[in-house]
């Protein structure tokens, strides 16, 4: 058995929480690839190293004084250090850092130290070896991943090493710069190692105990998911549940690694298991409920519209003339209405309207603003009668009156549209009627 653990922020903010981060480490011998972040918060309020790299590099590049602020950075990880009482100082480390900052190596290379360093003291403090990810982390001429490059030169290093710890979220371009990924990106580069050590499975730890069925912010004390499909986390993800990067499924989705999301504070708490697939049935009829606000819709009426060959093909394009990009789009008879965030319809609401009475001349244009959208999503589903009845009795009895339904062929999920101010309501109902009572 065979395991990467990447351990996100808060997991590392401090060395007593790194002390938990060594004895789960050690509890399994299978742990053997570890992938950390930089420190996260010690506490709310408290600012991650990442965002300090940030701010200390804007200061650089302007060419302003910055040997305070990064002091500050490395007094974190002296504390680090410290409390582990290793034998280990970074500040070889940090004279390099403070020349590259003079010298504008970029904020992508600023942030990346905050793994970088990290990892070293990781290593350290395991005995494990230090594999620094520009070595093995690819990015082509674009800026893209690159995939191939990556897998090779990665999976025939770790062939030769047992135990090693490879930092997070950064690579190199092909002229040897550093790239990071996006923000969260740390869970990307577990993927990528477990594809490249094939490992049986990829723990992911943080600082939950996996996925909620709802938001806690709704849902007082919400259920965990112990087990979700990959399309069943996209379409969850895709509504704004967050615990895992949006790409993080991406490298090893072919390769059948499950992904479990654990608790670093909860060790024994089993989290979430993300599988490609799983006949394990689930507990309730919905896997899990995720929503976002802000939404417009845009309702267009004409008669006769469904005789009109390429009617909404010229609707769409005067969408994406103007760079508006659709979230749903119901449609009835003569009517087709399009969902759009809010936000970006607004600064370009008129030029919409009068391009579609030019491309379209329809009868009317409704537009209505402050909506939802919710997602009900569950694999279960498919074996159910009844699941959107109950969707719509238990919304009703809640007095929330339904905008707009949207139901993916694939029976993986059911999208309502409502008022925001009936959002949290709606998902209180939902969450009643599928979890708490399991109807
Ligand atoms: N440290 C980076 C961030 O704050 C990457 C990560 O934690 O995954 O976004």
């Amino acid at each position: 058995m065979k395991k990467v653990v990447k351990f996100g922020g808060s997991s590392l903010a401090s060395a007593e929480q790194f002390e938990k981060v060594g004895a789960i480490i050690r509890a399994e011998e299978s742990r053997k690839y570890v992938v950390p972040s930089a420190p996260g918060k010690r506490f709310s309020g408290d600012t991650k190293v990442t965002d300090m790299l940030y701010g200390c590099y804007a200061v650089a590049e302007k060419g302003n004084d910055f040997a305070d602020l990064l002091d500050g950075i490395q007094t974190r990880y002296n504390e680090i250090i410290t409390g582990l009482k290793l034998d280990l100082s970074l500040d070889k480390e940090f004279e390099v850092i403070y020349e590259n900052f003079k010298n504008k190596a970029g904020s992508d290379y600023a942030a990346s130290r905050g793994e970088y360093l990290n990892g070293i003291i990781m290593a350290n403090y395991l005995g494990y070896e230090f594999i620094d990810a520009a070595e093995v982390i690819f990015f082509d001429e674009e800026g893209r991943f690159d995939d191939v490059r990556t897998n090779e030169v990665l999976s025939a290093k770790l062939e030769k090493i047992e135990r090693a710890v490879i930092p997070g979220f950064y690579g190199a371009m092909p002229d040897g710069s550093i790239k990071t990924f996006s923000r969260g990106g740390s869970d990307l580069t577990g993927s990528i190692v477990a594809k490249a050590a094939k490992v049986d499975v990829y723990e992911n730890w943080t600082d939950v105990s996996g996925f909620m069925i709802a938001d806690p912010r709704i849902i007082n004390n919400p259920k965990t998911i112990e087990a979700i499909t990959y399309k069943e986390l996209r379409e969850l993800s895709y509504m704004g549940a967050t615990v895992l990067h949006e790409d993080a499924i991406f490298p090893i989705r072919k390769e059948g690694i499950p992904i479990n999301i654990r608790n670093t504070n909860a060790p024994e708490d089993k989290g979430t298991l993300i599988v490609e697939a799983t006949c394990r049935h689930p507990k309730y009829t919905i896997t899990g409920i995720a929503g976002k606000q802000g939404f417009a819709s845009i309702t267009i009426e004409k008669a006769m519209m469904n005789s009109e060959v390429g009617f909404c093909r010229k609707v769409l394009q005067v969408f994406e003339d103007n760079g508006i990009s659709i979230e749903h789009m119901p449609s009835g008879i003569d009517t087709m209405t399009v969902f759009v965030h809010q936000s970006e319809f607004e600064e370009k609401e008129q030029e919409v309207i009068a391009g579609i009475h030019q491309a379209v001349q329809p009868d009317s244009i409704d537009l209505e603003s402050d909506l939802s959208l919710i997602a009900i999503v569950g694999r279960g589903m498919r074996a159910k009668r009844g699941t959107s009845g109950r969707v719509f009795s238990a919304l009703a009895h809640a007095h929330v009156n339904v905008k707009m339904i949207d139901q993916g062929s694939s029976e993986l999920n059911i999208v309502v549209g409502v008022r925001n101010h009936d959002f949290e309501n709606a998902i209180r109902a939902l969450y009643d009627i599928f979890v708490t009572t399991r109807l």
